[in-house]
């Protein structure tokens, strides 16, 4: 597969340049230069293929011939070995549970299949690959772990020091093995500044082979298509319009979802839920693009001002706003909206939500008062509650099980690099790594 930029769509790289470098070096995003549709047989085929095989039915357009048939297999095996259930509440409404990775987040999706593609496009060759990653919390956990053990490539996680939950700091300083967590002394801006600057530094460059595991690369994006296939394989009744509510923040999870429905998938629309950080829905209803400052909210994953992903979402829709407006709803919900929602999910059907979903079922139950027909609602449950203790235990009640693979993570040994928020210190570190 080809890949174009969306800010300049004549500059083309092929799959394994596009997944190394991650961003075009044009600016702008990669996008896919063609989606093929798949056949009807092929979703008519999919209540009977298990989740790998539907990813890899999907990922083969996408992905092929770069990486062969047999490849994509060994990698989506070994990126999706745990459960992805599809839940029926009392309603007739469904829930996606995508928080059954390692690190609880439906972020182990896409890094641990990322891991895997550049593991096997750096595989033989004489050079370590090595990855530098800025992150807030999430995104560190699921790429150290998604990474872990995956060898040719060392990983680099830079966290603000004190800024991270516990859980978080455990997850990052605990993975050992070729995952090494540098502990910042600063801020999160801080670290993504470290970050730039080494792949803007021509003497790191020259000496590592470096790569970044930042949300936008392909290689993340491609696997977050697989799951609306295999949650629509997974519904009992296909026969009414089929509507999925996406809690989004840098609207990824959501660019994925147009990218199955590209492929032929029956869904009729997707809700873009947002929390305070209402920019995509506020230009769906009718606004002006103005992202405001990021807030702070109970669902702080999706506390993103300006989305990185909207400009694909465009690009899919080619910039028209009525193009965007018959696959897309948007709808935003303040945190007393979604503390309520977090109550209730758990009074009504027993069901216990992180903040992230319950702002998901927010948007299909706003949905379905406004709309004039039957459909079948499904919302993606992107973090599991016991990462969201506080909220969770105050709202429900209830006492959230805190998952066995998380406990163990806290009486680990750990270690991180402690290190100062300027380039020289992190230049000094990088250029001791090469060979
Ligand atoms: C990252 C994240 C989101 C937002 O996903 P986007 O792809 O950035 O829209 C939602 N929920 C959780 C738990 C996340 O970690």
């Amino acid at each position: 597969m080809t890949f174009y930029s969306t800010a300049d769509r004549s500059h083309r790289a092929g799959l394994r340049e596009a997944v190394l470098a991650g961003l075009p070096p044009v600016g702008g995003l990669y996008m896919p230069e063609r989606i093929e549709t798949l056949p009807a047989s092929f979703f008519e085929s999919t209540p009977t293929l298990d989740f790998a095989d539907i990813a890899s039915r999907m990922a083969r357009p996408l992905l092929g011939p770069e990486v062969p048939d047999d490849v994509l297999e060994r990698i989506v095996r070994g990126a999706f070995d745990f459960p992805v259930p599809l839940l029926a509440l009392p309603d007739g409404r469904f829930v996606l549970e995508l928080f059954h990775g390692p690190t609880l987040a439906f972020k182990d999706f896409a890094a641990r299949f990322m891991a895997r593609l550049m593991a096997h496009f750096v595989a033989g060759g004489e050079r370590t690959l090595h990855i530098l990653v800025a992150t807030s919390g999430d995104t560190g956990s699921a790429v150290a772990h998604g990474f872990l053990g995956v060898p040719g490539i060392m990983v680099h996680v830079l966290f603000p020091s004190g800024r991270v939950s516990a859980v978080q700091e455990a997850q990052l300083t605990s993975a050992g093995e070729n995952v090494t967590a540098l502990e910042i002394a600063g801020t999160f801006d801080d670290c993504q500044r470290l970050v730039k600057s080494a792949f803007l530094d021509p003497e790191t460059r020259a000496r590592l082979m470096l790569s970044s595991a930042n949300s936008i690369n392909v290689a993340r994006l491609v696997p977050q298509s697989f799951y609306y296939c295999f949650a629509w394989s997974r519904l009992p009744d296909r026969s009414r319009p089929v509507v999925v509510s996406v809690p989004s923040g840098n609207f990824g999870n959501l660019t994925g979802g147009l990218i199955a429905k590209r492929m032929g998938l029956p869904v009729s629309r997707f809700i873009a839920a947002t929390n305070a950080n209402d920019a995509v829905p506020r230009f769906l209803s009718g606004g002006a693009y103005e992202p405001r400052p990021a807030v702070a909210t109970l669902s702080n994953a999706m506390d993103v001002s300006s989305p990185s992903n909207w400009e694909r979402i465009l690009d899919l829709c080619g910039g028209d706003r009525n193009a965007i407006g018959k696959d897309l709803t948007g709808c935003s919900f303040d945190d007393d909206a979604t503390r309520k929602a977090i109550r209730e999910l758990h009074t009504r059907f027993g069901y216990v939500a992180d903040p992230h979903g319950a702002v998901g079922w927010l948007g299909l139950e706003r949905y379905g008062r406004e709309a004039r027909r039957e459909f079948t609602g499904v919302f993606l449950e992107t973090a599991h509650p016991a990462k969201f203790l506080g909220v969770v235990e105050t709202e429900t009640g209830v006492r959230v099980e805190v998952p066995d693979r998380v406990r163990a993570v806290l009486s680990r040994p750990r270690h991180a690099v402690k290190m100062a928020a300027e380039f020289a210190a992190l230049k000094e570190y990088l250029l001791a790594q090469s060979e």
